[in-house]
């Protein structure tokens, strides 16, 4: 996970220094470019807006080649369909997850947008297009705003403050001494896990992407916070096509399709009540999270 945002970590330095500067947007995209493990091919094309079908077909993929994570993964993903991934830890539903976001690529088979193999388009109109919600949301010493507005400096009030209202965040801004120009403290440690986390929310609703891949924090929360990230979840959810590295059973549940990674495999695929009903390694788990929650 930190290897996998420590590209956005750096990316958060630059953009704090150079706030000020347009210039900042063009040394950003370098870095990502260049911290990207994937290259572009020369031929590569813009990706058209999408509509949000992604195809696995046959993946196989290892850090190390010689030692696979994923093999022969097959899914297709409709537009619009939440997805969510379940299994034990080190099962690979991140790495999952990243391959959507070519940060790697398979080691053989493909993964395919709207028909198009993720290799052949430019990796800043793939990457505008997914909104990326890490597990651990990083905030920055700018303003809310800044921090919400992060992927689309150039959004309008009334864009923002419908992000805002869209993760039932009103309130948090409406207190603040100077409302969406309050600066966060470093690394936001007046802000709380939940607020964190529901900020994250805001600030990939506000980018509007058509894709969205969430890895779910796992940092535990009260009773009154996870519904309000839930419900701030089913918000920008809401009509996108979305994989979810889902760490609780309860995300899990609200998603059209429940995937449960194993063994280097898809080992079960359905909705919630059809993974129940069959007994298997979902059932399993789901009876087990019941039983203590
Ligand atoms: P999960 O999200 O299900 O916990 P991951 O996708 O994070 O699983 O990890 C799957 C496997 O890949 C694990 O064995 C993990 O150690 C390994 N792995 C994850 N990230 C890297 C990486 N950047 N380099 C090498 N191995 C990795």
């Amino acid at each position: 996970i930190n290897s996998f945002f420590q590209p956005v970590q750096q990316l958060v330095q630059l953009y704090t220094q150079y706030q000020q500067g347009k210039a900042a947007i063009g040394k950003i995209r370098g870095l990502l470019a260049v911290r990207s493990s994937v290259a572009q091919l020369p031929s590569a094309v813009e990706l058209p807006p999408l509509f949000g079908r992604i195809v696995f077909e046959d993946v196989t993929f290892g850090y190390d080649p010689e030692r696979p994570v994923l093999v022969g993964l097959n899914m297709d993903i409709s537009p619009g369909e939440t997805v969510a991934c379940v299994g034990p830890t080190g099962a690979g539903k991140s790495t999952l997850a990243k391959l959507v976001t070519r940060f790697y690529d398979p080691t053989s088979g493909r993964i395919t947008i709207d028909g198009h193999d993720l290799r052949d388009v430019t990796l800043a109109s793939l990457r505008t297009q997914i909104g990326v919600v890490p597990q651990e949301p990083f905030l920055f010493a700018g303003t809310l705003r800044d921090n919400i507005a992060f992927a689309r400096p150039s959004a309008t009030d009334d864009e923002v403050w419908a992000a805002v209202d869209a993760v039932g965040l009103r309130e948090l801004v409406e207190r603040a001494p100077e409302g969406l120009d309050t600066p966060l403290h470093e690394r936001g440690q007046s802000v709380s896990s939940g607020e964190r986390q529901l900020l994250a929310l805001a600030r990939a609703f506000l980018a509007e992407p058509r894709v969205v891949v969430l890895d779910e924090a796992t940092s535990s929360l009260d009773l009154r916070s996870e519904l309000r990230v839930e419900a701030a979840l089913d918000a920008l959810l809401e009509g996108r096509t979305a994989i979810l590295v889902a760490h609780r059973l309860s995300t899990a549940m609200r998603a059209d399709r429940i995937i449960v990674v194993d063994d280097h495999r898809i080992i079960e695929s359905g909705t919630h009540a059809s993974l129940v009903a069959a007994g298997g390694a979902y059932a399993a788990m789901f009876e087990t999270w019941a039983a203590h929650s």
